[in-house]
């Protein structure tokens, strides 16, 4: 029986989450205090030139289960470590996963199902559409390096933190990936592996049998190994 809080946890339930409005009209769903936090860091990054737009807020379960299964049966391009694509007709199924999982959530398992996680850019540098999500584009020469650089000194002061980091998390770093940490550590110390292993059993998800295999090992390196969150915020 999944509790409340597992249904957050696993992207079936945005009960506890607002909608807005992004720049362009978008309508987004987000954790009600990561928005309001989130709307206070805009307003002060526009103040230094910076134009803060997500990408991508809170996506539920069977939307990250629809990019999952297209990417395991190759409807949708898979990258490899250096963003390039790889064809992974040819490789067995743990490959597949392996493979996956250095750039996309197992569904149930993605921080995007939390409400409190967001994938940024700078609106005024890059469109929407123009915009890869890889790290180059937010490294020095990218578009959104401002917008990174920004973050990088003043993101924590108002709760919000990079979990994908180079060596401290179990998938890559991701530059352009926000936690709001306050809501997001709180959540993720309730993560139930066990409650995890019933949902996907009963799940159409690509690939279940061998995530089954090594669930455990899977919820360690993807949901709990990330970079610790910073323990003070002043704001
Ligand atoms: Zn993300």
């Amino acid at each position: 029986m999944l509790t409340p809080i597992d249904k957050r946890l696993f992207g079936l339930d945005d009960a506890a989450l607002r909608t807005f409005s992004d720049d362009d009209g978008r309508q987004l769903l987000l954790d009600a205090d990561a928005l309001a936090s989130f709307e206070q860091m805009k307003i002060a990054a526009r103040r230094d030139g910076v134009q803060l737009n997500i990408c991508s807020g809170f996506r539920d379960f069977s939307r990250q289960c629809l990019i999952w299964n297209n990417k395991a049966s190759g409807k949708r391009p898979v990258l490899g470590a250096d963003s390039q694509p790889v064809d992974i007709n040819h490789f067995s199924d743990q490959q597949r996963l392996e493979t996956l999982l250095l750039w996309s959530a197992i569904p149930a398992m993605s921080r995007h199902h939390w409400g409190t996680d967001v994938d940024l850019f700078d609106a005024s540098a890059i469109g929407r559409e123009q915009l890869q999500l890889i790290n180059s584009e937010y490294q020095a020469g990218g578009p959104c390096y401002p917008m990174f650089h920004w973050l990088e000194q003043h993101a924590t002061a108002f709760g919000f933190y990079r979990p994908f980091q180079q060596g401290l998390s179990g998938t890559s770093a991701e530059l352009w990936h926000y936690s709001y940490f306050p809501t997001a550590s709180r959540l993720q110390a309730q993560y139930d592996t066990e409650k995890l292993k019933q949902l996907l059993i009963s799940s159409d998800v690509a690939l279940k049998d061998v995530m089954l295999q090594q669930l455990e090992q899977l919820v360690i390196t993807y949901v709990q190994t990330v970079a610790p969150a910073p323990s003070r915020v002043s704001l």
